[in-house]
């Protein structure tokens, strides 16, 4: 149900773009930000507002923090297009045995991702210019969040709520050479200045 109320609403959307590529579109819960790295992947991360529900107490807590990722290819050749889609789940912090429950998201909000989305296959993917900024997610009169829970986040949990985002492997390795080479400035200059003025 879940999925088919995405992929029309997708299917609607792109329309106005197809050609001259067929898409597919599907969710995947388990899919994963690295594949992004995988040639020929375009990643797209994004937020969007949503109420969870606990399954257990039934306690129900909103969020800005809904993450969803999507994973676009196209294979040329065939013409085909693929949209891959997470949603990502959140727990309950009051129940010791909490499962992850998937969101409930406003079709009115489910359309401005969408929307989002497509705008963004048609630039990186068509190589069009359309000048269709993001849409941001409504926020409901009766909406009321917390602070980010991030132990019971799902995407903060598989690195990819922004709160948790890791650095790099080779951005962590150049921020450790920059902060060497100044801590080195710092010690050494004073010294040969020293040196200097004494001889
Ligand atoms: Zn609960
Ligand atoms: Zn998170």
């Amino acid at each position: 149900m879940e999925e088919r109320n995405w992929k029309s609403l997708f299917e609607g959307e792109v329309e106005r773009i197809a050609e001259p590529y067929k898409w597919d579109f599907t969710l995947d819960n388990n899919l994963q930000k690295f594949q992004g790295s995988s040639p020929g992947w375009l990643e797209y991360k994004v937020y969007t507002v949503g109420r969870f529900c606990c399954s257990l107490c039934t306690r129900y807590w909103d969020s800005a923090h809904v993450h969803l990722l999507f994973l676009m290819k196209i294979a040329r050749a065939s013409r085909c297009g693929t949209v891959k889609m997470r949603i990502f789940k959140q727990k309950c912090r009051s129940c010791t045995r909490a499962v992850m429950e998937k969101p409930d998201i406003s079709q009115e909000n489910i359309t401005i991702v969408i929307g989002n989305l497509v705008n963004r296959i048609e630039s990186k993917i068509y190589l069009r210019n359309n000048y269709n900024k993001d849409r941001k997610p409504v926020v409901y009169d009766n909406y009321t969040e917390g602070p980010h829970d991030k132990e019971h986040c799902e995407a903060c949990q598989a690195i990819v709520c922004h709160t948790s985002m890791a650095v790099p492997g080779n951005l962590r390795t150049i921020g450790r050479n920059i902060c060497l080479v100044f801590t080195l400035a710092v010690i050494i200059f004073p010294i040969i200045f020293w040196l200097d003025v004494k001889y």
